[in-house]
């Protein structure tokens, strides 16, 4: 068996002992006979995957007891119409574009209400995080929305804006208990499960319970209520439920590993090795303001398309995957997400050293 360093952007890599744990278990889940794909959601044992999972979950990130976590469907694409639906009460909320992303939440939520674009980095291709210390934040605003962590552009929110009181909703998929949060500072916080967290199909949503509404318009579609999956423990109907229990798997795997301020350091180390290599580096160079750098995704570029295309090819031809950056960047970008070890991040820097000696003069 041979395993590649994928640094892919989402799907993405996942912890070889999860996977190994899940492939021991396929066939006969705990001598119940059946995988945990055939097993009914109602079965007392996937009651236990799902319990178990949210408690992990709440004690990896302290999440306080008036806050609910469900486990939904949809994609992340889904929330971006979901967070208005359920949050837009006056009708009014503000957007800060720092992406694609934020972007695609901002033109959806746009269809519910007010939605208006308070700050953005698009000027400089969002290469930044843009100031947000004094805002002009509304004052019927339901809330402020970002994005954390700026999969396709490789920034982070290092500091959270200043919302002057008004709810904080946070799109964190690509940041998802790479580091501690502190979970009071948000109304809302959702992420999808497939850049640092599992399979794709599972999204994770983490709410304030007195911004849970029961007076919606007719119109939101029962599923898409905050409130339904609520008050149903996430199973008004068949939740993913493989993608739970592998999440659940995941985050064992952070807790054995010392928990988030572990997983940090972890990852600090990591990005680290890159962003030396690339601040001193004669032919690649970082796309990002290094102040808003992300721990997670790492866009570069040679300033060369050819050089670019011909570096992708021969790193997956040396066991190094998907590098490809996303094609509003072009160039490269390395996903060093929890589950790609020090070793992947060691074996792109040395390989990159050699790229650079054989390609300049
Ligand atoms: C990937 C991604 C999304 C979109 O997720 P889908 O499940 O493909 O709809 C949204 N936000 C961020 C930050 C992402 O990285």
């Amino acid at each position: 068996m041979s395993r590649v360093y994928n640094f892919s952007a989402g799907p993405a890599v996942l912890p070889v002992e999860v996977l190994k744990e899940a492939q021991e278990e396929m066939l006969d889940y705990r001598g119940c006979g059946m995988s945990v794909m055939e097993m009914s959601h109602r079965s007392s044992m996937f009651q236990e995957i799902i319990d178990e999972a949210e408690a992990d979950l709440r004690d990896l990130l302290h999440i306080p007891d008036n806050y609910k976590v469900l486990f939904l469907q949809g994609g992340g694409a889904l929330q971006f119409s979901a967070v208005p639906m359920n949050l837009m009460k006056n009708g009014v909320a503000d957007y800060i574009v720092t992406g694609q992303w934020a972007k695609k939440a901002y033109e959806e939520g746009k269809k519910y209400g007010k939605a208006v674009k308070i700050a953005s980095s698009e000027d400089e291709t969002f290469t930044y995080i843009p100031d947000c210390s004094d805002l002009p934040i509304d004052d019927d605003a339901d809330y402020v929305y970002i994005c954390q962590n700026n999969t396709i552009y490789g920034t982070v929110y290092h500091e959270l804006p200043n919302t002057k009181g008004k709810i904080l909703v946070a799109d964190v998929s690509s940041c998802f208990l790479s580091e501690p949060m502190d979970v009071e500072k948000y109304g809302v916080i959702w992420g999808g499960v497939q850049k640092n967290i599992g399979p794709a199909g599972v999204q994770i949503v983490i709410i304030r319970e007195d911004l849970i509404r029961d007076d919606l318009p007719e119109y939101v579609p029962t599923l898409m209520k905050y409130k339904t999956q609520a008050d149903k423990g996430s199973m008004y109907n068949t939740p993913p439920c493989y993608g739970i229990y592998i999440c659940g798997k995941v985050f064992k795997w952070i807790k054995n590993l010392g928990g988030l301020e572990a997983m940090k350091k972890r990852n600090e180390e990591k990005a680290a090795i890159l962003y030396d290599f690339l601040d001193n580096s004669k032919l690649f160079k970082g796309t990002v303001r290094k102040e808003d750098r992300s721990l997670m995704n790492v866009p570069f570029v040679t300033g060369d398309k050819e050089l670019d295309a011909k570096f992708v090819a021969e790193a997956k031809a040396a066991g190094l995957e998907n590098l490809k950056g996303h094609r509003t960047v072009g160039g490269m970008r390395a996903s060093i997400y929890n589950a790609m070890p020090k070793e992947g991040v060691i074996a792109l820097v040395e390989f990159m050293k050699k790229f650079e000696a054989e390609n300049t003069k």
